[in-house]
């Protein structure tokens, strides 16, 4: 499962660079075209880390939407799938946001 190590390589990060702070809650952003399911992340998350500095830890989640720019008519337009087609018929087109999987912020307890 996809979700389950993307999720393991998160909390991973944070308690490796959090010590031993006890985490309260965690903000992530998982942009629509990232090919992540949040649903899946929340559910991970909860297994992921039992055990950890983040256990009963609080998960939020933002889901930005795509954005693209076409190279031809250079215009920007939200890009609502993976298919990179701008309104002008062009398929030329550069994929500027949606795909991130970052983590937004961490509250320490
Ligand atoms: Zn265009």
């Amino acid at each position: 499962m996809h979700e389950l190590s993307v999720t393991q390589s998160v909390v991973d990060a944070i308690v490796e660079r959090m010590g031993d702070a006890e985490v309260a809650a965690v903000c992530l952003e998982i942009g629509k075209l990232s090919g992540v399911v949040p649903d899946s992340v929340r559910f991970c998350f909860e297994v992921v880390c039992a055990g950890t500095t983040l256990e009963g830890a609080r998960l939020d989640i933002l889901e930005p939407g795509g954005q693209a720019r076409c190279r031809d008519c250079d215009g920007e337009f939200a890009l609502p799938d993976l298919i990179p087609l701008c309104p002008c018929g062009s398929a030329n087109v550069e994929i500027t946001a949606g795909r991130q999987l970052r983590i937004r912020s961490v509250e320490v307890a």
